[in-house]
Order: C-alpha cells, then structure tokens, then sequence
C-alpha cells in the first residue's frame, strides 16, 4: 500500500492508496482522535451503495463506531441543492454533533457534495474522502467541494480540505469501462501540464483501457495525485498555477454544457479540449507536436477526436467566455509550450472562432 502526506497551506493530511486500503480506515480514525462510538456519517450513491456500503459500514461498526449512511441518487445531477439540504437534515436527524466525521463513499459527485455537506454542517466538521472512480484521483485531492446550481456548475462550494483520503483500488474493478476513460484524461491532463517522463511512461505502458488495471492503474492514480498535490500544495486557492489545471477544460466545459451534461463524459469532453488546446499551441507557438500523433493516441483509448457536427463555434466561443477563469469576458486557455510545461494565454475572440472553425474542419 501506498502512503503519501498531501500538504496545502492550511493542512496536511495523509493518503493511503491500494488494493485494501479501505481495511486501514479504523486505524486511521483512531489517528485522528476519533474514539469508539464516534458517529461517522457516510454519503454514498445508489450505485456504489449496493456494492461496498456493507462492507464499509460493517468494518467501522465492529471498530465499534456509531455509523450512520445516506444514499443520493448517481449521476450529476445529484449535486444539487435538495440532496444538499436532505443530507444536512438527516446528519441533524442522526445527531451529528461538531466531533462527527463524514466519509465520502463514491466519485467526485459524492466527493463533491459530501464534502459540502461537511464543510457547512454546523460550520465545518471533519471528513474523509473514499473515492471508487479513477476520476477522482482528481477530485479527492485539494479541497474544493461544491454543488451545481441550475445557472452552473459547481456555482456554490467552499475550500474544505479532508482529513484523509482512502483509496482502496479494489473498489475500482467495477468501474464501467466509460468512467474509467473518463478518469484517465484528467491522469493524461496530468502528466501533460506537469511531468514529461510519466507522458512518456503512460504511452509505453498503457496501449488500452484495457492495460489501466492492478499496478499500472494504481501508478496512474499514484503519479495524477503527486501531480495534482504538487500544485495544490502551491497554490491551495487558484491564484496562479492551480489554473493549470484546466488544461483542456475551456473548450471541455463549453462542449459539456453546449450538448447537454451526460452526451460526452467529462474525460471525453477534456479530451477534445486538449486536442483543441494543442491545436491552438501549435499556431500560436509556431511549433507542431504532430510526432506526437495526439489525436491517434486518443483514439487508441476510444475517445472522440473531432467535434461532433452537432455543434456551432459561435456557440462554443460564447460558452468558453462565460468559463468561470475568463476575465471580463475574455477567454484564458491553458496553452502547451512543451509536454510539461503549460501557460495561460488570453486569446482574442475572432483569433480562437476562427481556430475552432478550423478545429471542426479537421
Ligand atoms: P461520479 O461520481 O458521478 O461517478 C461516475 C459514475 O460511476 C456514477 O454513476 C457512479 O455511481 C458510478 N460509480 C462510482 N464508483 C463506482 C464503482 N466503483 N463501481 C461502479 N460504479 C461506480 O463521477 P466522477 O467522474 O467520479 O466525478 C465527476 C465529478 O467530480 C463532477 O461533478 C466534477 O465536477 C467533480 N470534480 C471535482 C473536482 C474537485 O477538485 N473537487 C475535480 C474534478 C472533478
Ligand atoms: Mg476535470
């Protein structure tokens, strides 16, 4: 198993990663001063539920804690308002007091939401993040929980950094096939912005989907982390290069929101956003990554390399300057100068409609 300390400016915290993993949590709450009886609080989704709310609930309860559980439906849409507010009702139902602790048994919807449920209930109590989806190497790690608002996404959130995240990769092997794909752009993502030689290592080692299982997916999550972590660890609160951290994310957001959440995955939609992205590196760097051969990579994992015909560039363009890192409307993409090594670049609106008419016409 795999230890690591996650640092930010206001915490540091440990995660443990591995198969099995999930079997150190007593120890790990006894590490944080949570004696039997403490009441522990799982939020979970009704996908997850049925395959390891048992298992978790019957370890915490013969550690002798006093557990509790609620269950959101699955999907995104469950990161709303009303699950919010019915998760504050039954922690108060159960009797949750300042010394509770949550856990966040799921993806980055449970992660996400759990974690604002926690960072508000009675102003702020403890929680601990159990991600079971390869997308959330990214999202367990850094703080920022949220809930979606009708006019947004993840509109109305706080920095709440957990006490520890849990990692069991056993809870992995479930995992549809769609949802793995979508977690491996962000591990790409990753490994472009920050670190060329674990690039060079994820297209030696992983060919396919199919490759990103025991040791290889457990490096992925464990270098996405180290990547994701170094640059929290710099920047907790995005004033600077945590904006790194959406590279691909201008144009994916804009595809998300433009075709209707659920038409392409996140990973898929940041996947496009990243061929995009390079797109607009190589004509505004005058330079190519056409050795590279991107698009045939990306496709090697199944995902799609060219816009869907569906969508108008006008459109995508008003969408990428309503993107919450665009300033007073104008668009900031994250630009790649060399594998490792991004920018943000503000980019003239008649410049990137006519780059993304072109994008489309590949
Ligand atoms: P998700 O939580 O919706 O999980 C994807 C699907 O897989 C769901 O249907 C879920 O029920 C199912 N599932 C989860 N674990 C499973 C398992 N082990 N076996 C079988 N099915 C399983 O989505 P996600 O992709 O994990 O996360 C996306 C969310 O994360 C978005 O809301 C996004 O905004 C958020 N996010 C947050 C941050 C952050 O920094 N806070 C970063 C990235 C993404
Ligand atoms: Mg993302």
């Amino acid at each position: 198993m795999i230890e690591r300390t996650i640092e930010t400016a206001t915490k540091r915290y440990p995660l443990l990663l591995g198969d099995g993993a999930a079997r150190a949590l007593p120890r790990l709450l006894r590490a944080l001063a949570c004696p039997p009886g403490t009441k522990l609080f799982i939020i979970t989704d009704d996908a997850v539920a049925p395959l390891y709310l048992d298992e978790v609930r019957a370890m915490l309860a013969a550690a002798e804690y006093d557990v509790y559980a609620y269950i959101i439906p699955s999907g995104e849409a469950a990161k709303s308002f009303d699950n919010y507010y019915a998760c504050q009702t039954a922690a108060l139902q159960c009797g949750l007091d300042r010394r509770s602790v949550m856990i966040a048994l799921g993806g980055g919807v449970v992660g996400d939401l759990a974690g604002f449920v926690a960072a508000t209930y009675m102003r702020g109590i403890r929680y601990i993040q159990m991600p079971t989806t390869l997308l959330a190497h990214d999202s367990a790690v850094g703080g920022k929980v949220a809930i979606n608002h009708p006019l947004g996404k993840n509109m109305i959130g706080a920095f709440h950094q957990p006490e520890a995240v849990v990692y069991d990769t056993a809870f992995l092997r479930t995992l549809p096939e769609r949802e793995l794909r979508s977690g491996f752009a962000e591990v790409i993502k990753h490994a472009l912005i920050r670190d060329c030689r674990f690039y060079e290592w994820l297209r030696a080692e992983v060919k396919t989907l199919a490759d990103l299982r025991g040791e290889t997916l457990a490096y992925c999550i464990e270098k996405g982390i180290d990547i994701k972590a170094s640059v929290v660890r710099e920047d907790e609160k995005e004033t600077g290069v945590r904006a790194h951290l959406n590279f691909g994310h201008t144009l994916g957001h804009a595809l998300e929101s433009e075709l209707g959440y659920g038409t392409l995955t996140h990973g898929e939609a940041v996947a496009l956003g990243m061929l995009f992205a390079v797109f607009v590196s190589e004509r505004l760097y005058g330079r190519s990554f056409a050795e590279h051969r991107f698009a045939e990579w990306f496709a090697g994992y199944g995902f799609p390399v060219s816009l869907p015909a569906a969508v108008e560039a006008d459109r995508l363009l008003e969408k990428m300057k309503g993107d919450k890192k665009a300033y007073a409307g104008t668009v900031r993409m994250v630009l790649l100068r060399e594998i490792g090594d991004v920018e943000v670049v503000e980019l003239e609106d008649d410049k990137l409609l006519a780059w993304l008419g072109e994008f489309a016409g590949q």
